[in-house]
């Protein structure tokens, strides 16, 4: 099948080198060039801009960084319904907010192009090993249709309901991810504080109702003060934002949200913006003064 991939960043690089080695013809196109070269040295076909990449492909998939860009990508000049034709469909698979998305798909319902949102979760590793979590939305009848493309880089696919669905789901886990890691984070120097090694605590408490993956996966980043990305602090807080914002909008309660924001704006003003989320982690290190190292 033609298939277009737009914006080969650290996600979508590898998701789009996965459908290439699945066999299907790909077309590919970034705002950056040298994103692009790595994808044609693969065997992608390179095009000139989102309108030529589409009217080339029956699908269209986007991987960009905030709901501005999809809509830039897809609605904006020389943009993917630019280049639409009879029979292209569109998945976004960028994480954006839902309203967003939304009003995306029925620019492109208009246009007679239908859309489907499929934002995921599992990292650089997950995409590369093409085992990421999708969170779908749209029409029951194109997921079942376009899943078949989906399976080449997920480990697990969820329909989650008409589209906006799927990028609540992923708003959901993000603000868990977010708020947990501020919790751990802040019991952990409150427990070191207290002159306890936080590795003594974790092994301690690890297998009862405190564990969890998020305090498996961002204390060892503390513990072995390694804070390189995994999952960039500035795409946490752009999703924190549009979590914010969408609980705002429907009259949801957000306190912890907004707390947790303040933090991780505040460590990215100071220069982690593009570590690991973990580094939040900092945020409440610096003020107690002490370090969560496994040796402490
Ligand atoms: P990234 O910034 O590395 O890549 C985005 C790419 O989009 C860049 O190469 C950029 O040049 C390109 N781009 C921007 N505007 C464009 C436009 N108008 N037309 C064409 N290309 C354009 O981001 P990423 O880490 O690959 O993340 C992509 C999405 O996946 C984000 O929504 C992110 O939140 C989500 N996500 C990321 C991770 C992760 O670990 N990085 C994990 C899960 C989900």
């Amino acid at each position: 099948m033609k298939i277009c991939f737009i914006g080969l960043g650290v996600m979508g690089r590898p998701m789009a080198k996965n459908l290439l080695k699945a066999g299907h013809e790909l077309h590919v196109f970034d705002v950056v060039p040298k994103a692009i070269a790595e994808l044609v040295e693969a065997g992608a076909i390179a095009e000139e801009n989102n309108k030529a990449v589409a009217a080339a492909s029956e699908v269209v998939i986007t991987m960009l960084p905030n709901s501005p860009h999809v809509k830039t990508a897809i609605l904006g000049a020389n943009g993917v319904l630019e280049g639409k034709h009879e029979g292209m469909k569109i998945i976004d698979m960028s994480s954006i907010a839902p309203l967003a998305t939304r009003e995306v798909g029925k620019a492109c319902a208009e246009a007679g192009v239908p859309m489907l949102e499929s934002p995921v979760s599992g990292g650089e590793i997950g995409a590369i090993n093409g085992t990421l979590a999708l969170m779908c939305g749209g029409e029951k009848a194109l997921f079942d249709e376009l899943s078949p493309i989906l399976e080449i880089m997920a480990g697990s696919i969820t329909y989650c309901g008409d589209l906006g669905a799927g990028n609540t789901t992923k708003l959901v886990n993000q603000h868990i991810i977010a708020v947990e890691t501020a919790m751990v984070a802040e019991a952990f120097v409150m427990g070191a504080k207290a002159g306890v090694k936080p590795e003594v605590v974790y092994n301690a408490i690890k297998n009862g109702y405190a564990g969890s993956k998020v305090l498996d996966g961002k204390l060892a980043m503390a513990m072995d003060r390694n804070f390189k990305a995994g999952f960039r602090l500035d795409l946490h807080i752009k999703d924190l934002n549009n979590a914010l914002e969408t609980g705002h909008a429907l009259g949801a309660p957000m306190p912890l949200a907004s707390l947790v924001m303040d933090e991780m704006k505040f460590m990215s003003a100071t220069g982690y913006g593009s570590e690991d989320s973990a580094v939040v982690m900092r945020y409440y290190e610096q003020i107690a003064g002490v370090e969560l190292t496994r040796g402490m």
